[in-house]
This record gives structure tokens, sequence and C-alpha cells, in this order.
């Protein structure tokens, strides 16, 4: 497969004749090596995109459209290889990085079926005068900037509505998983996108890359997911020419059971509220509050279930849960177990590094955790689920919101009036009610508070990469 750069619909080298490794995270061996884009690489990438700007945005709709569909349809056929692509590089188990490759490919699906509802606005002014006419215009040149725990996803989720709405791209991968974006890069040129429309440019000086491209003022737009910290950083660089943003950043998501609930449901909820991605989700269940009555049942059916779990190489078809992606994101999680189990918190199952090779953590359920625990604090990005019992609906509410995340919240309960309530009261762009997965390309994804500004997905993900403009008429 391609390895060098993707700029102005040509495979080149790094300017500076640099390449980084790819890891896999099952082995820590080398799997590929990647061209290493610099500052320069990426401002050619900036005078690519703004060269095709004019000629992609006056493309019709139903053109735009119709590449978005092939593209769609090409990832498709080529799921089973795009999923082992994914799983080589990231680490996660093949069921999940083929559940990656469809969520993937159903944004170019939406957003193709989006681009030709171009819809403006046209009203008479309150004073009779004139008529305001509305009309949407891309935004222009977009850095998208995507992490590296759904490689495939989080590269299309912001390609598909940016080219549906005329803009061009330069996309900046997370430097563990570049072959993914490599590979959508190819694709995306066989399903017939112009020369410079996407550019892609891994690297391994991020930062200095992605500076150097806010610093020009071609680009118009950034489109980021990633942690709230890096997020921070880049909304003060997009300040400076005041660009456009949209930031899809980190969670913390309550997952409350209240006693009502039906138990096996609320269950096989938090499997997959906790465990899809083996817990490398910006919207996995990092804080299981469940009412006191059934918290004890709770814990042993959740523990039973998460220690059958198969633990191994993602590309093994047996396996569910691989590696976690490097050596830093292992340490991490394995320091926020240590400290709820020096805090007083039990291990239920699992709460133990395993030595050998590998990024491996096992599937662990904390009971006890103590409510100042840092694991209830940051995001776990692991397989580790601790649970925390409350009495009553104001007290789960306080600690669903007792973070300054707010990303997404999971709610499980028999009495649907209830579910809503609680749903308006949490502090969440989007909330699961009796349900551990709310993911889907055509609704409004995104959070409040410090998980982030604006939306990816539905329709409102399309208005992220447009302009309104206002037309005062006369007639
Ligand atoms: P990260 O460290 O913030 O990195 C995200 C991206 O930013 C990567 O491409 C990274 O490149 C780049 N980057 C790092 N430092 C940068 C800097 N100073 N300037 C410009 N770019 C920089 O996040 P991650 O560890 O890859 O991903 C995990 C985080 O993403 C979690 O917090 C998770 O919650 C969040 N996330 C959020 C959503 C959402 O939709 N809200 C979805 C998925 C993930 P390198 O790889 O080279 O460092």
């Amino acid at each position: 497969m391609e390895t060098d750069l993707f700029i102005a619909g040509k495979w080149v080298p790094a300017s500076s004749g640099n390449r980084f490794d790819v890891l896999d995270p099952a082995t820590g061996d080398t799997v590929a090596s990647v061209a290493d884009g610099g500052e320069a690489d990426a401002i050619a990438a900036v005078e690519a995109a703004a060269a095709a700007g004019p000629g992609w945005a006056s493309t019709p709709p139903r053109v735009r459209s119709e590449v978005l569909r092939k593209a769609f349809e090409l990832m498709t056929e080529r799921s089973s290889e795009l999923a082992k692509l994914i799983s080589l590089e990231n680490g996660k188990a093949l069921v999940d990085a083929k559940g990656e490759v469809t969520y993937a490919a159903e944004f170019f699906r939406w957003f193709a079926e989006e681009a030709v509802r171009g819809e403006g606005a046209i009203a008479t002014a309150p004073s009779g005068a004139n008529r305001i006419l509305v009309v949407r215009q891309p935004v222009g040149v977009c850095v998208l900037v995507t992490p590296w725990n759904f490689p495939a996803a989080m590269a299309t989720r912001k390609i598909g509505p940016a080219l549906a709405a005329g803009c061009t791209v330069i996309l900046k991968p997370a430097s563990d998983t570049p072959l993914t974006a490599l590979a959508m890069a190819a694709i995306l040129a066989e399903a017939g996108v112009p020369e410079g429309v996407v550019n892609v440019v891994p690297s391994r000086s991020s930062g200095k890359v992605v500076s150097a491209m806010l610093r020009d003022a071609r680009v118009r737009k950034l489109s980021f997911t990633g942690s709230t910290e890096v997020g921070r950083i880049l909304l003060a660089q997009a300040a400076e020419n005041v660009v456009n943003t949209s930031m899809e950043l980190g969670g913390n998501a309550p997952f409350v059971v209240f006693a009502d609930a039906e138990l096996d449901a609320a269950v096989d909820g938090a499997m997959i509220a906790k465990m899809r991605n083996g817990g490398e989700a910006c919207t996995a269940a990092n804080r299981f509050f469940v009412e006191e009555p059934v918290a004890a049942e709770f814990a042993r059916k959740l523990a039973q279930r998460m220690s059958a779990l198969v633990v191994g190489p993602g590309t093994d078809e047996k396996t569910q849960v691989g590696p976690l992606v490097n050596e830093d994101t292992v340490a991490k999680v394995d320091d926020l177990v240590k400290g709820a189990l020096d805090g007083g918190a039990e291990a239920v199952t699992g709460g133990r590094r395993p030595e050998g090779p590998g990024f491996y953590y096992p599937p662990t359920v904390l009971t006890g955790v103590p409510a100042d625990a840092p694991i209830l604090r940051q995001e776990i990005f692991g397989p580790v689920a601790p649970i925390v019992t409350f009495t009553g609906e104001a007290e789960a509410v306080r600690l669903a919101n007792d973070t300054e995340y707010g990303l997404v919240a999971y709610v499980y309960t028999g009495d649907l009036a209830r579910g809503m309530r609680v749903s308006e009261a949490i502090e969440a762009g989007m909330v699961g009610i009796n349900r551990g997965l709310v993911s889907d390309p055509a609704a409004p994804f995104g959070g409040v508070k410090q998980s982030g500004i604006g939306r990816e997905g539905g329709h409102d993900g399309l208005l992220e990469y447009l302009e309104s403009k206002y037309i005062a008429v006369n007639w």
C-alpha cells in the first residue's frame, strides 16, 4: 500500500526525506514506515487545497454526492482488508475494526445524501422594506486533525461533510495510525475526488505541522478530534486568524443504572458502552453509577461478562479485546487502577497488568471506588469499569454532572419519564436511554462543557462546513 504523503493528487515523499515507523500494538514490532510530513509539506498541501477550492466548490452537488457515494461503495467492498489494516496499526479486535469500517463508510453515504440538500432561506424583513435571502457557501480550506482510536471513522466523519459542502481538506492523522488514513486517500482518489481536494499529511511533528497550517491565512477551518488538552492549544492557535473551529474532545461518560432498570439489559448495554473498541472510545462509559439496591448484583453480572472476554491480538478472529494502542496508554490505565485500589477500591475481576510483550490490559471491574479517585475524573481509555453506588435521582444527576466533560451519558431505567427527566438534567451533548450505543452517522454527535464545540454527523455535521451568507434584496 501507499506510505507516502498524498498531496495534490500525488503520492510524494516528505521534503525532508524522513520517515517514521508504525507499530503493531500486539507485539510492539514495526509493521511499516510512513513519510514524515513537515511544515513545508503541510504548506504544499494547503497550496493544493486552496488551488482546488474554487473548482470543487462549483462542482455540481450531484457530482460531489456521487463521488462520496462511490467512496462508500469502495469502502464497503474492501471492508475486510480495511478492517485488518485498522486492527494491525490500532490493535483493536477485528470485530471492532469491522464495525468501524461500516460506521466510517456510512458517513460517506450519509453525506452523499446530504450533499444535494442545499437549502437556504428567504424571508421578508420585519420592516417590509426588503427580502432577507440566506445562501450557504463552503467555508473553504479545512484542516482536519484526527485521533488514533477510530482511524477510519474520525476521518470520514470530517471528510464526508467537508466534501459534500464543497470544501477542500488537509487531513493530519494521528501518528500511531497513519496507514488507514492513507488507505482512505487512495479510496477517495479512486472514487473520483479531483487532485488537491483531499490531501493527507502524516507527521511525527504534529504540533508544528498543524500550527504552520493554522498560521496560513488560506486555511479557514479547523476540525479537530482528540484530547481536550490538545484541543485547548489548537483553539488558542485558531484564534490568531479567527479560524472557524469544530472540536470533538474528551469524555467522561456516566453510565447510570436505576434500581427499576431491567438489570440484564443494563449489563448488555454496559458491555457495549464500556467495551466497544476495548474501552478506547471518547463515548466509553467511564463512571458507573448504580443505585444501591441493585449495585452488588450489577457488579457481579458485569464482572462475569468482562472476565469471559477473550483477550489477544486484534487480528486474531477469536479475539474480543485487543491490546491498547501504545505503552503510554496502557501505563496510564495501570496507574489509574493502582490509584483506585490504593484508595480502597476492590477489583472484582482484572486489575493487574500482565507480564509479556504487547500493550495488554485485562477487562477489569472495580467496586468501592473512592469519590476523589482520579479514575473517576480522567478518561480511562481502557477496559476498566469503576462502579460507584448512589441513592435517588437527585444524587444520580449530581454525580453524573460532577465533571468538566459533557460528551455522552447513558441512563438505564424502567420509567421512561424518569429517563427523559434525567436526560434533560444531565449536562451532555448526547444521552442514551436504555441503550449502550449512541453513535449514528445520521445523528448530531458532539459534546458540551470541555468535551467540545460543534456537531458531526446528521444535518448539523454539514452545517459545520458551510457559512451562511445573508443578502438583503429589494425587488
Ligand atoms: P490527542 O493526543 O489529542 O491527538 C489527537 C490528534 O492531534 C492526533 O492527530 C495528534 O497527532 C494531534 N496532536 C497532538 N498534539 C498536537 C498539537 N500540539 N498540535 C496539533 N496537533 C496535535 O488525542 P489522541 O490520544 O490521539 O486521541 C484520544 C482522545 O481523543 C481522547 O481524549 C478521546 O476522548 C478523544 N476523542 C474524542 C472524540 C469525540 O468525538 N469527541 C472521538 C474520538 C476520540 P499525534 O498522533 O502525532 O500526536
